[in-house]
């Protein structure tokens, strides 16, 4: 990647977003695929739950729906392979074998590059921040055992705050607020009044959590950490595309100097 398509995807935001520059002040970062290499068991655990209950799902396919909520997941295949959404009863057996599974699979490892890029947002005066769509009990002690000195907890998203979940733009226009409330408590309601959304970029892996982002309305970078296509990614949005953490990180200068 060169400076100046990187360049070129930002005045492209901004003229679509009617904004003059950008101001960074904030990255609002996804987890699970981004700070985690976990969605490798995340697909794996899907495909073999459904095989289980006589349902086809692909690996694949189980990244095109990361984001989604168990239940959506699993009425989507049902009514593709039954033409008729699973009952309440069905979900419940369906997703806690699913996540049975998933508690048995090695932890996560963290996703290489990311703690290197994170240490150098922060170092470059950018807040770095997790929206996720996750809710596991662990989640705070994990990150900040693998982060250490990264996070602050107030300022974190995750399923116990939102209602809707990505692809809603719901967790990052919260990740916005949250934000607001900690960096600018004194200037008036809404963060419209005091900060812009040009204040901050998304980092996603997942087509749903692109889509996500972008309908906040914020800038939205992809990292391309699994199987599918760059296009799942680009045609929902996203307004750059890098194909790892590393590849992310090692550029990291070259962004932050065409967000400022
Ligand atoms: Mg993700």
């Amino acid at each position: 990647m060169e400076k100046e398509q990187i360049q070129q995807a930002v005045n492209l935001y901004l003229a679509e977003k009617g904004y003059e520059r950008m101001a960074l002040e904030a990255a609002m970062f996804d987890m699970d695929g981004v700070l985690f290499d976990s969605m490798k068991n995340h697909a794996y655990c899907w495909h073999e739950t459904m095989k289980h209950f006589g349902l086809d799902l692909p690996e694949w396919e189980a990244y095109m729906h990361e984001g989604r909520t168990g239940a959506g997941t699993i009425n989507i295949v049902s009514m593709r392979e039954r033409g008729h959404e699973a009952t309440e009863e069905e979900i419940e057996r369906i997703y806690h074998y699913k996540s049975e599974m998933f508690n048995q699979c090695p932890k996560a490892e963290r996703m290489p590059g990311a703690y290197e890029l994170l240490q150098k947002v922060k170092a470059s005066g950018v807040v770095p921040m997790v929206v996720t769509g996750s809710g596991q009990k662990t989640l705070l002690e994990r990150l900040h055992r693998n982060f250490p000195n990264i996070f602050c907890e107030e300022l974190m998203v995750t399923a116990f705050d939102v209602k809707y979940g990505k692809p809603n733009p719901e967790p990052y226009l919260m990740g916005m607020e949250k934000y607001k409330k900690a960096h600018h408590p004194q200037k008036g309601e809404g963060f419209r009044d005091v900060l812009s959304k040009n204040s901050f970029i998304v980092v996603e892996n997942a087509p749903l959590g692109v889509q996500a982002g972008v309908a906040a309305g914020v800038f939205t970078i992809a990292v391309n950490t699994g199987p599918l296509p760059d296009d799942a990614l680009l045609s929902q949005g996203a307004n750059l595309l890098f194909h790892s953490m590393q590849d992310f990180c090692d550029h990291w200068e070259m962004v932050v100097e065409c967000l400022r």
